[in-house]
């Protein structure tokens, strides 16, 4: 890529003259806008991820970080829709698709002393995406007030934390995640993190059939733990996890007690309440647990979606940090209380609020692959 950084999310904004007439593009009740405001620092509205599209030179897709679809999982892909006759299109935000309508051609143009960028859609090549009528961006045959600045968004606070290391196999990481009927989930739910980033594959498997199976083999008593030598053989050597219940009424309620549950990589005790904190930031680790909550009463257990929980743990052993959630001491996670894009990585109960999901979203399928690569 020239001169966009594959992986950023960037703000788009018209500069001119008037410093008080400066308007982003800024997803509004499902709308492309454009407001005259200072960025929206609480839910992502003004956050575009760009990224180039395979095997078509020249064309990106621009997809909105902040836009909450009806199902809040889809991709929300900037899509330009008009005809070789029209002199003005409309934008609207629609699930990722890979259609002409959803790529932009982005030329960078030399202004005075900075640089303008102008956009036009691959279906609709004379159209050029700019402010339009009202508050509305569209698309337009006359190249007034179509010329963007694109800021890189440099805050580390919406990318996840990466404190800890994962051992990689090569280039890729392969968690295998034995799942332990006790924990009473779905071990399959955690796969919704595939399919995201080619470096990054969860293999989850029933490790309570594998004891049995195992056992009928050999007849030995197995009892199956990360590296030992019996896991699955397509497992073995991979980021191993296993994933069991937990009764955190042990834990200290200072430390994260009150958490309904937790990843943590290996080396950590639960009867240290400051259990995240001991970990050295440069050692990879070798193997984690996530341990779910054994309530079903009470203010933690009830509630409790135990899917989007676990597969909220699966983001944490792939290096995702919570979101508004600020956590002081050693690795403090740097963003605010108020930081709410649609994430799965969000901390809360499921259904209280708007932004909580149980699956990836767009916008955590963009910090993953920020971390992991493509
Ligand atoms: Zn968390």
């Amino acid at each position: 890529m020239p001169y966009l950084s594959e992986g950023d999310a960037y703000l788009f904004r018209i500069r001119s003259l008037d410093v008080h007439n400066q308007p982003l593009m800024r997803v509004e009740n499902g709308f492309v806008r454009h407001r005259v405001a200072s960025v929206d620092n609480t839910r992502a509205t003004d956050l575009w991820a760009i990224e180039p599209v395979r095997g078509a030179n020249g064309f990106y897709t621009i997809e909105s970080l902040g836009h909450r679809s009806s199902d809040r999982r889809s991709r929300n892909m900037l899509t330009g829709s008009g005809t070789s006759t029209s002199t003005t299109g409309t934008l609207s935000l629609t699930a990722y698709n890979s259609v002409h309508n959803q790529h932009w051609r982005i030329l960078r143009v030399r202004n005075d002393d900075s640089w303008r960028y102008y956009i036009t859609n691959r279906a609709n090549p004379h159209l050029v995406v700019r402010t339009g009528s009202g508050n509305n961006v569209d698309m337009s045959n006359v190249m007034v007030d179509a010329g963007w600045t694109l800021e890189r968004y440099g805050q580390t606070s919406f990318v996840g934390g990466g404190h800890f290391g994962i051992n990689r196999l090569h280039d890729r990481t392969v968690v295998s995640l034995g799942v332990r009927s006790s924990a009473r989930v779905n071990f399959l739910d955690s796969t919704t993190w595939n399919d995201i980033s080619s470096n990054v594959e969860i293999l989850p498997f029933s490790v309570d059939a594998r004891e049995s199976m195992l056992s009928a083999e050999t007849g030995e008593d197995m009892h199956i733990y990360p590296m030992h030598p019996r896991w699955p053989r397509p497992y073995r050597n991979s980021f191993p996890v296993v994933v069991e219940e937990w009764n955190f009424v042990r834990i200290p309620p200072t430390g994260f007690g009150q958490d309904v549950g937790i990843f943590m990589p290996d080396g950590t005790t639960v009867v240290d309440s400051s259990f995240l904190h001991d970990q050295d930031p440069t050692r990879d680790w070798i193997w984690g647990t996530i341990k779910l909550c054994d309530r079903s009463t009470g203010s933690v257990g009830s509630g409790i979606n135990r899917s989007a929980l676990f597969v909220h743990e699966v983001g944490h052993a792939l290096k995702l940090n919570d979101i508004g959630w600020f956590r002081t001491g050693l690795y403090p996670t740097r963003h605010s209380y108020h930081w709410h894009p649609v994430s799965v990585m969000n901390v809360g109960t499921l259904g209280t609020h708007e932004y909580m999901l149980s699956a990836p979203s767009g916008y955590d399928r963009f910090n993953l692959i920020r971390h992991w690569g493509r």
